[in-house]
């Protein structure tokens, strides 16, 4: 059902890649605190379509978190 889903109280943000607009060629890995952003707080990574970043980047975010936690910088469960 598709009724009443108009964006009440939701925060609707505008829908840019934020990597884009800071005009990042490639997601550091290393960079935790950028990276935990894009993290809920169960560390898992937030869908695009939440957080509005572009397929190029939300790739290379997933290739970066996933490389992150194996390097254990960040940690897989969050305490
Ligand atoms: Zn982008």
């Amino acid at each position: 059902m598709a009724m009443d889903n108009r964006a009440r109280g939701k925060r609707t943000r505008k829908k840019v890649c934020s990597f884009c607009v800071d005009k990042v060629e490639s997601i550091n890995y290393k960079d935790v605190a950028k990276l935990r952003r894009f993290m809920s707080e169960r560390s898992k990574i937030v869908p695009r379509r939440v957080t509005g970043t572009c397929a190029r980047h939300q790739r290379q975010l997933t290739v970066a978190i996933k490389r992150a936690r194996h390097i254990a910088l960040m940690s897989y469960v969050s305490e």
